[in-house]
């Protein structure tokens, strides 16, 4: 068995320092600058600035033709930080509250351990991704030439998931994260006096009209086996008791796990301002923005993964998908691949993602490790 003990402390320590040393999406300078310098010492090539801090090692090993890349994200939140641990975050209102730190670390451990006994053949792209968290810079890799530059016939990605007992790891084929699109409608009327409605369209009236009719969506457009959910969440419009408001906006969002249902979802919504705008006499605008698209892994990848998983920890099957997203969904709309959870346990931090005390459990470092060195050497065989 591969015998990782000397790298384990090391990284701990690096983790514990990337914890400290948060950065905020496009932002993360002195990680990616750690990250190159870490890689460098491994003897890896690396290149920066790819989509901003982005940055790819690059390790190249005997005449195999295939291709892999393995993904961990960079980036922090803008959020408090409340864990009282010692190497809590030294930057306000900036925290590694959903474990990126931890990804750093698996993914160097991986590049650590493969640089010295690589045991396959082929080229392994480790990939540092910045700014997942809402600004997309999965896709602005992409953009910037990512899969051109440095080819890969799969990826992967690993994110922690407190849900799971610690250590246990866990995919599906299919759609495993949601897609999420936010919208903003702008109903305009004319505005005018509220004591002479029959002189002025009233857009808060179809705006009323309006929320009721997009909640039929979900229950009557969309087939009751596929999972959506559409929620109005902002109105705003009008000021005076007397005044009828020449326009209001109405804005929400729209969870989908598949395309198709996305595409009915958004199809519905057009078709339902037109007769809102024939009832209510009134012009609707609808801005519909898909910012995330659903993660959706490809199933012999995915398969491929829970056999491997199984390989080095506890691995099991999920038995459906998560309403988060992930905008690795990006890369894997380019390439075939799998998003992958680690369990992070509940233990004595019962903290989820995201929450001010939320920490990355240590523990499951070495299990991460071992996953990203398996998925290397079976697909680069
Ligand atoms: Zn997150
Ligand atoms: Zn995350």
């Amino acid at each position: 068995m591969t015998d990782l003990t000397d790298l384990i402390q090391p990284l701990v320590a690096l983790r514990r320092d990337i914890h400290a040393h948060p950065e905020l999406g496009f932002q993360e300078h002195r990680t990616a600058a750690r990250i190159a310098a870490e890689l460098r010492s491994a003897g890896i090539e690396v290149h920066e600035g790819i989509g901003g801090t982005g940055l790819v090692g690059v390790l190249r090993v005997g005449d195999g033709s295939r291709t892999l890349g393995l993904r961990a994200d960079m980036d922090a939140l803008p959020i408090d930080e409340q864990t009282n641990l010692a190497w809590s975050s030294t930057s306000p209102g900036c925290f590694h509250g959903c474990g990126h730190d931890g990804h750093v670390a698996m993914l160097l451990g991986a590049a650590q351990y493969l640089a010295r006994d690589p045991g396959f053949s082929g080229t392994l792209h480790f990939i540092f991704q910045p700014a997942e968290e809402g600004l997309g810079g999965a896709r602005q890799m992409i953009e910037d030439g990512l899969f051109e530059r440095f080819p890969c016939d799969r990826v992967y990605a690993l994110h922690n998931w407190p849900g799971l007992p610690a250590g246990t790891i866990s995919t599906r084929a299919g759609a495993i994260m949601g897609a999420a699109d936010k919208f903003v409608i702008m109903i305009e009327g004319r505005g005018g006096h509220a004591a002479l409605p029959q002189d002025t369209p009233d857009a808060l009236l179809a705006a009323a009209g309006l929320v009721q009719q997009l909640n039929t969506i979900v229950a009557r457009d969309v087939p009751p086996s596929a999972a959506a959910v559409l929620s109005v969440t902002e109105i705003q419009g009008g000021h005076a008791h007397n005044v009828i408001p020449a326009e209001v906006r109405v804005g929400g969002t729209v969870r989908t796990f598949d395309p198709l249902v996305q595409d009915r979802i958004e199809e519905r919504m057009r078709q339902i301002l037109r007769g809102i705008e024939a009832s209510f006499e009134v012009r609707a605008t609808l801005v519909y923005d898909r910012y995330y698209p659903a993660t959706i892994n490809d199933a012999a990848a995915a398969e491929d993964a829970l056999e491997i998983a199984a390989t080095v920890a506890r691995a099991e099957r999920a038995p459906e998908p998560a309403a988060t997203s992930e905008d690795f969904s990006f890369m894997l709309q380019q390439r075939p691949g799998a998003y992958i959870w680690l369990g992070q346990g509940q233990g004595d931090n019962p903290a989820p993602l995201h929450n001010p005390r939320y920490d990355f459990n240590d523990d499951v470092l070495e299990t991460g490790i071992r996953l990203h060195i398996a998925l290397a050497r079976h697909w680069l065989r």
